[in-house]
């Protein structure tokens, strides 16, 4: 990643170009979280799956050293195996976003390998996160093949979403319990006020409200050696201590209905090609005061990036990445 950066950065002088893939080879799912954009604004594609060779020639065309797989649930897909294997023969990481309940799937299909991760979704202890995926049980199946996954040797992350009216003390006993499991990484983000969640709008935090919860969850964890994943930079950010520009281009998603724009957030269109997303969308007009919808996004896919790219301009800056 520091090499594809100082590349881009340093040597061809690109202003804009991807960072990390967000590559979604479907987008229906096997559960129906309350809080999940997703599945309520793809519902009308549900039917359709990238084939193996549209998303090696993405992944190809944005040729990011990181695809993350979100979806839906990305574990549906028949051909997930060759996807995620043809992926990395092209010399990439990929991060597998799962719910975590057909982990098993990939047992003995997708052999473990520094290059590639489960990052399991995970909102709380069984009954927190249970409620959180509307499903009872889930918790239970997820973290019991997320300990058979470590044992077997595969990279285990976990994604957790921190919501209003959750306290503190459930995200510390969580985290404690994923760093005894050998979970490699933690990353934590607030919700984000999806328009098309119409359900249950009060569970979102606003922004100030999201940077003093996550900086009291974080404030509680020091000296447990949680293995967060967060950078420095961007965990400054998130708890208020510092401003950043959105730099939704820095994660492009690409989606049965083709590249969206501006982000993995917001689909005020979808277009065919990635040159076209980097030339036709008004990057300017997006960002936290410049759109309302932007108001209250903390999310990694407008602001960790910028963290990493803003480094280059502060020695400083860029020596705590690296020791991060
Ligand atoms: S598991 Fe993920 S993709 Fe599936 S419904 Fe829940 S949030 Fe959406
Ligand atoms: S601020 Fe958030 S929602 Fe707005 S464009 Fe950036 S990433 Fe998307």
């Amino acid at each position: 990643m520091a090499t594809y950066l100082a590349r881009k950065r340093l040597i061809e002088r690109s202003e804009r170009f991807p960072v990390t893939l967000m590559l979604e080879p479907l987008e229906i799912c096997n559960l129906a979280c309350h809080g999940c954009g997703r599945i309520r604004e793809y519902e009308h594609v549900f039917h359709k799956r990238l084939s193996v060779d549209e998303c090696l020639r993405v992944a190809e065309e944005a040729g990011a050293p990181i695809v993350n797989i979100p979806g839906g649930e990305p574990m549906i897909h028949k051909q997930i195996d060759e996807i995620v294997l043809g992926i990395q023969a092209q010399g990439r990481f990929v991060y597998m976003c799962t719910n975590g309940l057909l982990m098993n799937r990939a047992f003995g299909r997708i052999p473990p390998s520094n290059r590639f991760a489960f990052v399991v979704h995970i909102d709380g202890m069984r009954d927190v996160h249970d409620h959180a995926v509307d499903r009872e049980g889930v918790f239970e199946t997820a973290t019991g093949y997320m300990r058979e996954a470590i044992e077997l040797g595969y990279r285990v992350c976990t994604n957790t979403t921190i919501y209003r009216g959750t306290a503190p003390e459930e995200y510390v006993e969580l985290f404690t319990f994923l760093r005894a499991m050998g979970v490699e990484g933690c990353v934590t983000s607030p919700g984000f006020d999806y328009e098309s969640v119409t359900h249950d709008r009060q569970q979102f935090l606003a922004r100030k409200e999201a940077q003093a919860l996550y900086a009291q969850v974080h404030d509680e964890c020091e000296g447990l050696d949680i293995p967060f994943y967060n950078n420095p930079l961007f965990h400054d950010f998130l708890q208020g201590k510092r401003d950043y520009r959105c730099t939704a281009w820095a994660m492009p998603t690409y989606t049965v209905e083709g590249w969206r724009s501006p982000c993995y957030l917001l689909a005020d269109e979808h277009v065919g090609s990635l040159r076209e997303l980097y030339e036709e969308t008004d990057w300017d007009s997006y960002g936290t005061g410049r759109d309302p919808r932007c108001a209250n996004c903390l999310m990694h896919c407008g602001y960790e990036a910028t963290t990493i790219l803003d480094a280059f301009g502060s020695p400083r800056d860029l020596v705590a990445l690296a020791r991060s």
